[in-house]
């Protein structure tokens, strides 16, 4: 390991409208989380033939030695350890050179994830967050991410003349063995200080009455069969018991019941809660399109040939009406909308 005090930030290395060649790191606040990070870049710089360089916050001569071992050529340490999440984004974005950096890794985890995102924005940076697998063939970087929706996976080839910040969650990437022969730099860089633009007073937590049904954990659902406008009334009370959205078919919409944008199915949301609790929906191929990946789906049928009860964990042949204001009545955790 050799240190240069005073050696020049890279972005002084200014040049060609092309991103800079090497491979770089934001290193993790979670020590594990950096070796994998670092796995992966090298895998990455190895193939390309460029190589790693890793931007540390921390101002720990340790880690800079044990990111070394893992697979960096060049580090980044700050003289000081920064302070707040403004300070530390400030002080990334001036050390990562310009051209930027063809790829950059970041963690995918809380604050990191966060810092890449403010990252992304600051320097113009392709955002691929979070990765599910980052991949090298023939010098070819491929990054499996997750789609936008949360349910599927896409491919990425990020274009060769494309800065790009890739997130990793722990356990994606693969931390290569450390080596202690391994001989990198070490070069300090003093730390911008930057005052947070947002403070936060509190945290919301999200009114799953308003949220979009897509990003609910639980929902109670309603069909023809609940009867009218007055039967969904019924169902919300249910979904306030249980901290849950209301979901409806497409029957019940047309019918002016609910709106639109809670529909489920194929014309119109996919959902996949953990909960799915189905009322007077006879489970139309259309619908059970948009909910039969729920976890666990209980329905309320009287007709035990609904075809609702073939993807339902728990059926219940019932009035479903009479089920639900059954189960009102029973005593229970009583949710933050109820009337206590
Ligand atoms: C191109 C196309 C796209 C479509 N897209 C969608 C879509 O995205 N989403 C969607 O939902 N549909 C969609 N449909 C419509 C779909 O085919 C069904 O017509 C619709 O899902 C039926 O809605 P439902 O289950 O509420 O009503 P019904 O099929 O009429 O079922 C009502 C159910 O309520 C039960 N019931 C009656 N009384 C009670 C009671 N007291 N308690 C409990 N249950 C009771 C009945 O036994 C029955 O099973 C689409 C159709 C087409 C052609």
């Amino acid at each position: 390991m050799t240190q240069s005090g005073d050696a020049p930030t890279p972005q002084a290395a200014c040049g060609s409208q092309l991103p800079e060649p090497g491979v770089w790191v934001i290193a993790s606040i979670v020590p594990e989380l950096t070796a994998e990070l670092l796995g992966d870049a090298r895998r990455l710089a190895d193939d390309l033939g460029v190589a790693v360089n890793v931007v540390d916050t921390d101002s720990a001569d340790a880690s800079a030695r044990r990111m070394i071992a893992q697979g960096a050529d060049r580090v980044w340490l700050a003289d000081t350890a920064v302070v707040g999440a403004a300070s530390r984004l400030a002080s990334v974005a001036r050390v990562l050179p310009l051209p930027r950096p063809r790829f950059v890794f970041a963690g995918a985890t809380g604050e990191d994830r966060l810092l890449a995102a403010r990252l992304a924005v600051r320097c113009g940076l392709q955002l691929v967050s979070p990765a599910l697998l980052v991949r090298v063939r023939q010098r070819r970087c491929e990054v499996t991410a997750l789609h936008p929706d949360g349910r599927r996976a896409r491919q990425i080839v990020p274009a060769p003349d494309q800065s790009t910040l890739v997130t990793l969650r722990p356990g994606v990437g693969q931390a290569a063995l450390p080596d202690q022969n391994r001989s990198g730099t070490v070069n300090r860089f003093s730390p911008v200080r930057e005052t947070e633009p947002v403070t936060l007073i509190r945290t919301l937590a999200a009114d799953p009455a308003t949220t979009d049904i897509q990003h609910l954990p639980r929902l109670v659902a309603g069909g023809r069969g609940v009867g009218g406008p007055e039967g969904f009334e019924l169902l919300r009370s249910v979904a306030a018991r249980l901290d849950a959205g209301v979901a409806a078919s497409r029957m019940a919409v047309d019918l002016g019941w609910i709106e639109r944008e809670r529909q489920v199915g194929q014309s119109g949301r996919t959902v996949a809660p953990e909960l799915y609790l189905a009322c007077g929906i006879s489970g139309a191929s259309h619908h059970l399109e948009g909910m039969s990946h729920s976890r666990h789906i209980v329905a309320l049928n009287p007709d035990p040939q609904a075809p609702i009860f073939r993807v339902a964990h728990l059926g219940l042949v019932c009035d479903g009406m009479l089920t639900l204001q059954a189960l009102l009545r029973m005593p229970g955790p009583v949710s933050r909308d109820e009337p206590q």
